[in-house]
């Protein structure tokens, strides 16, 4: 490649010395001699560096500043013509301002050497510029891939940190937003059941009421299309999200859509609303498509727990929770019911005659009976009412906030629908009644949980043995005192 010609200068040289250093420059070179100033703002507009020569006299007569301001173009390299046998020579040299000196008279041979000098110098410094400005995007690149490093440690350390779905998706919104102008996040997982399959969703809990339905309709159809499958149901679990109110309806040009999958499979995606989403680089996909790998698996963790957690938590048959998990929630409901000094009743029922039941119909027509009243306990009472499988053909029911007599009204119309409900099994229709036993606990009490469920299990005693299909209050005075 040809190197771009260099300017030539002279710094308001001495016509004479114009005259005697013209004829050795080699044909390339063309010298523009300029008064000082002009020098100057030559030298600061051209693009490369040059060549200017500088007679001793000129300089001996500038003042410090313009010295400085000549000296400061690093990109020029400086000649010094000694026109005049000057004892400030060397200390000029020695400045470190010129490259070389040039003794007069001038010759060929003289300029010939300073010229070469130069070129030499000059092509130094452009691999230094070079070197430099490589140096510079190195580091550039480096502090770029620690930061994508630092936000690919974050996203996984923060999603491993907790088993809550609707936390980790909370986190990853927050940190995404390291990467890019994260408006909010989106998620939904789906999950082929019993050959049905159904979505959860997970929408940002500042999304207006009128928002919703154009994101559920988007998010269910993103699940359609990645797994192949129609989505037969789905449910809504909010995420939480820092302030201000996501108002966007989904624009598909505003939307990144991470598909999450530990195989080949995808079973869920991330949908990130930001205004940058069709601006991402190449870089910022790849490390987009990282965190989602991360996610994936934090993800399908916590899914895959709760769903354990569920099952260890559930009764397999009827669904509704076990003995164990009743325990769990007695004692928390009992301190809670301490603390507020409120009204709280248990409620135990037991199928009567159960056993015949399973003797004239057959088992299977007892599970089925099991299945329908875990049912209608659920469909029955109020969200903030826990009903249990205690065990056989008895449920349980912890009733927050609920006097005695409440208690006993809810639960005759409990068992009112289930001595309603007909079975049928092949042709034959038949019905079954069921006992219940209420313990009011009063606020103030101080006795433990089994005492509560001892006496329920007393007033359910009572309703067999007066004949059964009722319900009985317990009639044990409650002592307030630990025992
Ligand atoms: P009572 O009115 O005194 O309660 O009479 P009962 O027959 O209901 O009571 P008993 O304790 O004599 O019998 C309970 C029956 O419940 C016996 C058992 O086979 C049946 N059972 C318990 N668990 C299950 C179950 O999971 N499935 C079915 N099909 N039956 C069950
Ligand atoms: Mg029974
Ligand atoms: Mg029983």
């Amino acid at each position: 490649m040809e190197t771009p010609k260099r300017p030539t200068l002279g710094v308001a040289l001495a016509p004479q010395i114009v005259s005697d250093l013209v004829p050795h420059l080699p044909d390339t070179h063309r010298l523009d001699n300029l008064p000082v100033d002009g020098a100057i703002s030559f030298m600061g507009e051209a693009i490369h560096g040059g060549l200017a020569f500088v007679a001793v006299s000129t300089w001996k007569g500038l003042d410090t500043g313009t010295r400085e301001r000549i000296a400061s173009h690093e990109s020029w390299q400086f000649l010094l013509v000694a026109d005049q046998t000057d004892p400030e020579t060397l200390e000029f040299m020695a400045s470190g301002s010129f490259l070389t000196l040039v003794t007069c008279p001038l010759d060929g041979a003289k300029i010939a050497r300073a010229l070469h000098q130069a070129e030499e110098v000059s092509s130094m410094y452009q691999d230094i510029f070079m070197m430099a400005r490589e140096i510079s995007l190195e580091r550039e690149l480096l502090a770029r891939k620690n930061e994508q490093l630092a936000f690919l440690n974050q996203v996984l350390t923060r999603a491993s940190q907790t088993l809550d779905p609707a936390v980790i998706l909370s986190n990853s919104a927050e940190d995404l937003g390291l990467l890019l102008d994260v408006r909010s996040v989106f998620g939904v997982f789906w999950n082929a059941a019993e050959g049905q399959t159904e979505a959860e969703l997970f929408l940002p809990e500042n999304l207006p009421q009128a928002r919703q339905e154009d994101w559920i309709n988007h998010l269910l159809s993103v699940a359609g299309r990645l797994s192949g499958d129609t989505i037969r149901g789905y449910q809504v679990s909010f995420l939480t999200s820092r302030d201000g109110i996501e108002d966007e309806a989904p624009e598909l040009d505003q939307l990144v859509t991470l598909p999450l999958s530990l195989g080949p499979e995808p079973f869920g995606a991330l949908i990130i609303s930001s205004r940058e989403a069709t601006a991402l680089g190449r870089d910022r996909l790849r490390i987009l498509t990282s965190a989602a790998n991360h996610l994936a698996l934090a993800m399908r963790n916590s899914l895959e727990f709760r769903k354990t957690k569920a099952r260890a938590d559930h009764d397999g048959l009827t669904r509704i929770s076990n003995r164990h998990n009743f325990d769990m929630r007695l004692r928390e409901e009992m301190k809670r019911h301490q603390r507020h000094q409120d009204e709280l009743s248990l409620m135990m029922l037991d199928l009567d005659y159960f056993k015949s039941v399973n003797d004239t119909y057959g088992h299977q027509a007892g599970d089925m009976v099991l299945k329908e009243v875990g049912r209608i306990l659920q469909k029955t009472l109020r969200e903030s009412d826990f009903p249990a499988r205690y065990g056989g053909e008895e449920f349980v029911v912890i009733l927050p906030q609920t006097r005695e007599d409440q208690a006993w009204t809810l639960a005759e119309r409990l068992r009112d629908v289930i001595g309603q409900t007909v079975f049928r099994v092949q042709r034959k229709r038949f019905r079954v009644t069921a006992s219940i036993g209420i313990a009011g606990v009063k606020p103030g009490s101080l006795a433990k949980p089994e005492s509560h469920i001892f006496k329920a299990d007393q007033a359910l005693y009572l309703a067999k043995a007066s004949g059964r299909n009722m319900v009985c209050c317990s009639a044990i005075e409650e002592t307030s005192v630990a025992n």
